[in-house]
């Protein structure tokens, strides 16, 4: 990430986000300062036992910024560079992410400041059950409902479901979402957020005159998220797949390149560097590439205003969360580039997590056919949504997105009312 990225406090930029959707929907100043501050943070200090045999103090964190339409959901993510502002950020787009795909759910998020990728599954085993046990006390499945997110996965939630149980006495699937399907995960879940993406894109370039079949496509960060989109875009789509990367560089082929045989190099290498036939690229020149659709989908604040004026795609979809600035936004809008913004593009994990919460409350299981047949219809719905609004109000489609988001969350804020 550059020097200005990482000087960005992703939660200023995520209080300038309602101030525009506020002023162009008329919000009084009581309604914003409500919609700009997190209702609940948890902060908690604790020690973990390391392999050595010595104690580590880690920090972590929970903030449900919304509750007003139901629990509040949202991921956990492990990563060193976690401050208590981008989990407050993540937490403000996962109210109104939930919300433009309408689904009853506010928005949460948590995060370790630690460093997965130098711990062993041990270390991470008593990390996650000790974060658990601490935050134990505000979630649950009608209160608040972790899930995956950047360096989380699934025997993460299996970690903190079985802690959560043991604590209660009886097993509680419903309290994280994206488990093992084993243990009351939903099938499709995995692959939810990319496959969603991709549902987004097919119908975004359909309304662009972009024909997918042959569409060069860049992905920066080919992990969950970005490397199920491409496997998608390229087996159902046709599309082409010509840039991608990680946190140790990025590879690009104009001829295109199977994410397949992409993805196994990773498994074996650890990284796309490296890909047989493929050029060394930076992060930053796989941004700039010339491609039909750009996928940011590693972290926040990577198209700036200093290089939006360079991204050359038609299409940019954004798998990851927060990747784009303010300014960004507004250049991009002003080129014709189409933003299909996080709060829609990577919506399909939340909305498969909302399906697997249903289905552990019920304890009925439904066919990976049926879930994705239900993700399709939410996905292309919001896409549609989003676009009308877009249409209507002459505004870029995240500025549409948190008008459809944040309307619904101030109508049930107004509905019930201001305690007491
Ligand atoms: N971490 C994902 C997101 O940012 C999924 C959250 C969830 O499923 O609750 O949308």
């Amino acid at each position: 990430m550059s020097n200005e990225a990482t000087s960005v406090n992703p939660f200023e930029t995520a209080k300038q986000q309602v101030d525009i959707v506020a002023d162009l929907i008329g919000l009084d100043p009581g309604m914003r300062s409500v919609l700009k501050a997190p209702k609940r943070e948890l902060t908690v200090n604790f020690p973990v036992r390391m392999d050595d045999g010595s104690y580590r103090v880690y920090t972590g964190y929970r903030v449900q910024y919304n509750m007003a339409r139901g629990p509040t959901k949202g991921g956990i993510r492990y990563h060193p560079q976690v401050t208590l502002d981008e989990v407050r950020a993540l937490a403000a787009w996962m109210t109104w992410k939930c919300s433009v795909v309408n689904i009853p759910y506010g928005g949460a998020k948590g995060g370790i400041i630690c460093d997965p990728k130098h711990m062993s599954k041990g270390e991470l085993e008593r990390l996650t059950r000790r974060y658990a046990s601490e935050i134990g006390p505000i979630i649950g499945p009608e209160m608040d409902i972790p899930a995956p997110d950047v360096y989380t996965d699934s025997q993460t939630m299996a970690w903190i479901m079985d802690t959560y149980s043991m604590q209660k006495g009886y097993s509680v699937p419903g309290v994280v979402t994206g488990k093992p399907i084993s243990l009351g995960g939903s099938e499709g879940r995995g692959e939810a957020t990319g496959r969603g993406c991709a549902y987004v894109i097919r119908e975004a370039a359909k309304y662009s005159g972009l024909h997918m079949k042959g569409a060069t496509v860049a992905v920066q960060g080919f992990g969950n998220a970005g490397s199920v989109a491409s496997k998608i875009l390229f087996d159902e789509q046709g599309a082409k797949i010509i840039a991608a990367s990680d946190t140790k560089g990025g590879v690009l082929n104009p001829e295109g390149m199977n994410p397949h045989a992409l993805e196994d190099h990773k498994q074996k290498t650890g990284s796309v560097v490296g890909f047989p036939g493929a050029k060394p690229i930076t992060n930053e020149q796989l941004l700039e590439t010339p491609c039909d659709v750009l996928i940011p989908a590693a972290l926040e604040n990577q198209i700036t205003r200093k290089n939006a004026d360079k991204i050359q795609a038609k299409l940019v979809a954004e798998a990851a969360n927060g990747p784009t600035l303010p300014e960004a936004d507004k250049i991009l809008f002003e080129r014709g580039i189409t933003v299909l913004p996080d709060v829609l593009a990577n919506a399909g994990g939340v909305t498969v997590s909302y399906f697997e919460w249903a289905q552990d409350i019920q304890g009925f299981f439904w066919s990976l056919e049926e879930v994705n047949r239900r993700l399709e219809q939410v996905m292309v719905r919001s896409y549609e949504d989003v676009h009308r609004i877009a249409k209507e109000k002459k505004v870029h489609n995240r500025t549409a997105a948190y008008v459809l988001g944040v309307q619904r969350v101030v109508d049930a804020i107004r509905l019930r009312g201001i305690y007491p």
